[in-house]
């Protein structure tokens, strides 16, 4: 008998997650892959295909899923069957990879971090999203009141997450009117950006259960409080983890400083990557706790490198769970190019063997004038990236051509736009 249907997905340039469904049975047993089509990797945030782009009405793709990846969507409160999505590469027809595949691209640079200089990363995705409905926006910022006028969603939502294996960790109410922020533990990095990824879906399906609707856009109102993904990141070798070190500032090791200097070096660059939209831009601000700045900083919510604590307190070895938080990215952004971008970077850090050069800290704080800002909008990131030839390598020129393709169009469709009805455009989508 047939379980049901699978849908075979992959997730594209601007974050959303596309794909085909067949009979479930046949993706366990024999067929594993659908047909996709590559111009379709230059779809826009609101739908059309950017004109030209690198593929044209040209070639075929096979969507090929990773079983190990396979989520269960509705499996709570609806009656009806649920429906198992697996993330899927995007090969050529023959079964080599396709160069314009971002699940591949984020597989290669981790492989790379790990052949190159022995290194694991390990990552976690922090995301934050406002629930629309007009009494759960009643609520205090992180109050029990806020918690309870979201529930059932809230538990349905913990539920279904560590049902499908993307083990939770904090459900909250955040600051902003109806913004909520869900953790996860850390996992290898790949694992890591495959759970931002379905946890996105899981919490929007579980929301549209409960008849309300959730939205990942980095600024849902344009005077209101921004959504961030922030991503924490540590490093191991043979098992061990080596980005701390007592002894050196910050606590940070050797080791991960130098790694950590290519994010801050190429922190513009990356932008065009981790924040890409037109409104991404009006989060990265000073006074948002986002990100005001490239620097980095122990224990700064404005820091691009947030150094987090080491928390000595409960059970469990501190120096396991110790990492540097990355606060630049967006739900905007595809989480396997968030891992890769920001892999790259650590690289290129590697590569470049010099540590952070200076670290702040409550008592020498970051001050407007002190630290590099980061590009005040899209077009400021994107002639950064097209001058900073590292991060440009990582790139083939179908990738880069089809981004830029897709960021040049969403300006078009959006120039005649106010900010604020700008933001209203991608509260839609995301
Ligand atoms: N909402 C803030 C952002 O846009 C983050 C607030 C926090 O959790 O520190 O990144
Ligand atoms: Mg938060």
């Amino acid at each position: 008998m047939s379980e049901g249907l699978a849908f075979l997905a992959t997730c594209d340039l601007v974050a959303l997650v596309r794909g085909r469904a067949l009979r479930k049975d046949s993706v366990l047993v024999s067929e594993k892959t659908v047909g996709w089509v590559p111009a379709d990797i230059s779809l826009s945030a609101f739908g059309s295909i950017e004109e030209p782009n690198p593929f044209g009405s040209w070639g075929d793709l096979r969507l090929v899923a990773d079983p190990s990846t396979e989520v269960s969507l509705s499996t709570i409160a609806e009656v009806g069957r649920p429906l198992s999505v697996f993330l899927a590469n995007q090969v050529l027809p023959d079964g080599s990879p396709w160069d314009c595949d971002l699940r591949t691209h984020a597989q290669r640079s981790i492989a790379e971090l790990n052949s190159r200089y022995g290194i694991d990363l390990v990552a976690s995705f922090e995301h934050e999203f406002v629930l629309v409905d007009p009494f759960t926006a009643e609520g205090s910022p992180f109050g029990l009141d806020s918690f309870r006028l979201a529930e059932p969603f809230g538990s349905d939502l913990f539920e279904s997450l560590a049902a499908n294996g993307l083990e939770p960790e904090n459900w909250l109410a955040e600051y902003g009117a109806g913004q909520f922020e869900i953790t996860v533990r850390p996992a290898p990095a790949m694992v890591a950006a495959d759970r931002a990824i379905l946890l996105r879906e899981i919490v929007r399906d579980v929301a549209r259960i409960h008849g309300k609707r959730a939205s990942f856009s980095p600024l849902p109102k344009i005077d209101g409080v921004g959504n961030g993904v922030h991503v924490h990141l540590s490093l191991y070798k043979d098992g061990e983890p080596v980005t701390y070190d007592s002894t050196q500032p910050g606590g940070i090791s050797h080791l991960a400083s130098t790694a950590f200097a290519g994010i801050l070096e190429h922190a513009a660059a990356l932008q065009a990557w981790t924040a890409p939209s037109q409104i991404s831009s009006y989060r990265l601000k000073p006074h948002r706790w986002s990100s005001g700045g490239a620097f980095a900083a122990v224990q700064d919510r404005e820091a691009l490198l947030r150094i987090c604590p080491l928390v000595k307190i409960g059970s469990g070895d501190p120096i396991q769970s110790f990492n540097v938080e990355y606060r630049a990215a967006d739900a905007t952004a595809n989480p396997w190019v968030v891992i890769s971008v920001l892999t790259r970077a650590l690289i290129a850090g590697l590569d470049a063997g010099k540590p952070i050069s200076k670290i702040y800290t409550l008592d020498d704080p970051a001050t407007a004038d002190s630290v590099p800002t980061l590009p005040n909008s899209l077009e400021e990131a994107i002639s950064e990236l097209l001058n900073d030839v590292t991060v440009l390598s990582w790139f083939s020129p179908d990738l880069l051509e089809a981004h830029l393709g897709i960021r040049r169009n969403e300006a078009r469709e959006l120039a005649e736009l106010t900010p604020s009805e700008k933001c209203e455009r991608y509260f839609r989508v995301y």
